[in-house]
């Protein structure tokens, strides 16, 4: 089974107006950010047409991989979801 076949099974509760993600404002995408449209597995992130990286969370399975990349470079904010929101995982 593919991950992204296993990532149907996800489901999430949006928390409207609070992502819990947010890239920093840019004109050029730094190396980081750029290997996060690649290294996200939700493939959350995406080059709009300015050439901007932006991020849309209502998919994001909280697997920590953009904090490692992107926090540390001052590229994205980073905070887990208010409780009762963000990925519901299926157990069993
Ligand atoms: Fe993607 Fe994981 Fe970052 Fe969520 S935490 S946006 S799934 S890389």
């Amino acid at each position: 089974v593919r991950v992204e076949d296993k990532l149907f099974y996800n489901r999430y509760q949006v928390d409207p107006g609070r992502a819990h993600i947010k890239v920093r404002p840019h004109t050029t995408p730094s190396p980081q950010l750029k290997a996060l449209l690649k290294a996200c597995p939700a493939r959350c992130y995406e080059l709009n047409d300015s050439g901007q990286v932006e991020i849309t969370v209502d998919g994001c399975i909280e697997c920590g991989t953009c904090r490692v990349i992107g926090e540390a470079s001052g590229d994205i904010e980073w905070s887990y979801p208010r409780g009762g929101y963000g990925v519901l995982f299926k157990f069993g």
